[in-house]
């Protein structure tokens, strides 16, 4: 039966597919097709792992019996055999296989796949005795993982092996057994497993939580991939293998869709692709206005890598690159100096010459360093040791960093720019770190460059302390993520409150407004590196209010540059005002 379940629209377009349901805490077990001739080894690698299993259970049955019932307890002993008949049960097994063989999932994807299914019915149990065995089952599936790990399975998701995806909606009703795109559905997904997700084989995600710009949504547009996030029981409605539509541009899932509205879907598909290819044209055409103004298009990058994706897309520079990026997912190990200095070395040549805006760590909130080192302990992480705070706190670690970045100035063109900024004695403490890290190299007699230094604003009080701001800082970049957030009250993570989460919110417009003024008035450098940078329904209005220089996901580039190439500032600036003092510049906008 075709239903629907509304969430956020956080990442455009449409994808068609075959749902994968993995629990967030599994998302970072490898996902990849094998080849028709390795299903076999496949099969064997989780035999060899489920019978590692087996043995080392025996083994400690073994002990039990040798010890006395005081040292033992007689549930100890039960709860082995329980996992033992859990190894042995045939819809684990049989579900494997039926994985591997009919749909070529590795070992690993095939075991947690299985897993989502059994523990679903786990759920669905009336017994609370039996409705418990799920955490059984999981535990004993994460010791098969853990024994086929150093069996030569591959811990990172690898691109399809197999050939190109069909494509045509015909082509993928005809051909329902393999090669179907797959939509990867979780209650949530950090930004850490949005990495992995990164290289893997999904066409769109859907998470039960999230907001439009929670970190993950943020991931999922740099993707350039459609992504519903905030929508709700999704994770719970939608069964395995399920076909479902991700609607991105309205924030819709449609589950077991008819063919009509299969149809319909797979048509505005190839009419995006159309879409997609006119902007293409737009590649090498300056980003000027109808009437002279040169505008500045940045990519905001994740990964040293994204540059050269940066540069086909046409920026002319990175305008944010989240370093932080290079902080997660390493069970707490951070990278050191040298790691440091050859990623962001690599993000500099991949830039060809052009300018690299390396913002410093900003963990914490909605962006652990690690899944398993959630911030729990403090009751709003959203207010607490994040960004600037988190590197002033640890400054062997905020020195590191500086030392990297220093060294690959030596290299190209590069902005150093500092998140979270609000207080006079940070920005003092910060500079002063600055200066050491340049000494520490001075003395090791180590070669580094010279950097433009800037400031995000996105916190309330740094936009209303601006002439602190130009005294220190070469250039300055309004973070709009988190001064609506933090403006607003709202957590930009929480989809319960997404619908108040709002960039045309007066107070936001203005002090964005009076950002790019005040940096105008002393011809300081400013951009926004925030999501509204990358929305093309706010490029005129950001245009109107004075603003030159936009950094956003590369995907959204050329559309933007679109709109500019439409636009004429003379006739945006005052209607830009009318819009910044209304009461409801939504209702402005709309209007005019
Ligand atoms: C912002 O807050 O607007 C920003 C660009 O930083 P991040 O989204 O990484 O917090
Ligand atoms: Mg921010």
């Amino acid at each position: 039966m075709t239903f629907a379940i509304h969430g956020l629209n956080v990442s455009r377009g449409v994808a068609i597919g075959r749902a994968v349901l993995v629990a967030s805490s599994r998302v970072d077990v490898a996902h990849y097709f094998v080849q028709a001739h390795e299903v076999e080894s496949e099969i064997d690698r989780v035999r060899m792992g489920r019978n590692a299993v087996i043995d080392e259970i025996h083994r400690l049955q073994e002990t039990i019996t040798q010890m006395g019932p005081k040292e033992a307890p007689h549930e100890l002993g039960a709860l082995l055999d329980v996992h033992l008949m859990l190894l042995q049960d045939d819809d684990l097994v049989g579900g494997v296989k039926h994985w591997i063989t009919e749909r070529l999932y590795n070992a690993e994807w095939a075991l947690t796949t299985q897993l989502e299914i059994i523990a679903r019915q786990f759920d669905e149990m009336e017994d609370e005795y039996l409705r418990e065995r799920k955490a059984d089952l999981e535990q004993i599936v994460e010791r098969i993982l853990r024994a086929m790990k150093g069996k030569g399975s591959p811990i990172v998701s690898h691109p399809s092996q197999r050939g190109g995806r069909k494509s045509s909606q015909q082509d993928l009703l005809l051909d329902d057994t393999v090669d179907v795109p797959l939509i990867l559905i979780a209650h949530d997904l950090s930004p850490a497993d949005m990495l992995q997700f990164k290289q893997s084989v999904f066409a769109g995600f859907i998470t039960d939580v999230g907001g439009k710009t929670s970190h993950t949504a943020i991931v999922a547009r740099s993707m350039d991939i459609p992504a519903v996030v905030g929508a709700r029981l999704a994770s719970q409605l939608v069964r395995q293998d399920d076909w479902v539509i991700i609607d991105g541009d309205a924030g819709v899932v449609i589950v077991d869709p008819s063919p009509i509205i299969l149809a319909e879907y797979g048509f505005k598909q190839r009419q995006r692709e159309l879409e997609r290819g006119r902007l293409q044209r737009l590649l090498h055409t300056p980003s000027v206005t109808m009437d002279g103004e040169k505008v500045e298009l940045l990519a905001n990058i994740e990964m040293p890598e994204d540059a050269l994706v940066a540069v086909k897309a046409g920026a002319v520079g990175v305008g944010l690159f989240r370093s932080e990026f290079l902080f997660m997912g390493r069970q707490g190990r951070l990278p050191g100096e040298e790691e440091q200095y050859q990623a962001y070395k690599r993000a500099v040549e991949g830039m060809q010459g052009l300018p690299v805006t390396i913002r410093t760590v900003d963990v914490g909130a909605d962006k652990p360093l690690d899944d398993s080192l959630r911030d729990d302990a403090h009751l709003n992480p959203a207010l607490g040791l994040r960004a600037i705070r988190w590197s002033l706190a640890d400054p062997a670690m905020f020195l590191t960093q500086l030392r990297a970045i220093l060294r690959a100035a030596a290299h190209g063109q590069v902005h150093l720019l500092v998140p979270m900024l609000a207080h006079a004695r940070e920005i003092r403490q910060t500079l002063a770190h600055l200066d050491q890290a340049r000494a520490q190299l001075d003395n090791r007699g180590v070669a580094y460059g010279p950097v433009k230094l800037g400031a995000m604003i996105e916190i309330p009080a740094a936009a209303l302390s601006l002439r602190l701001f130009l005294k220190y800082f070469d250039f300055l970049s309004i973070g709009t993520n988190d001064l609506i957030q933090y403006t607003l009250a709202i957590d930009r993570a929480d989809e319960s409150v997404a619908h108040l989460y709002d960039p045309l919110h007066p107070a936001v417009l203005r002090l964005v407004a009076d950002t790019i003024a005040e940096c105008r008035a002393q011809g300081k450098g400013v951009s926004v590196c925030g999501e509204m940078a990358g929305d093309v329904a706010l490029t005129r209005l950001l245009l109107g209010l004075g603003l030159r220089s936009f950094s956003m996901h590369p995907a959204q580039i050329l559309a933007v540059k679109q709109e500019i190439l439409r636009a004429d500032t003379s006739k945006l600036t005052p209607w830009a005002q009318r819009v910044r003092d209304a009461e409801d510049p939504a209702l402005e906008m709309a209007g005019s």
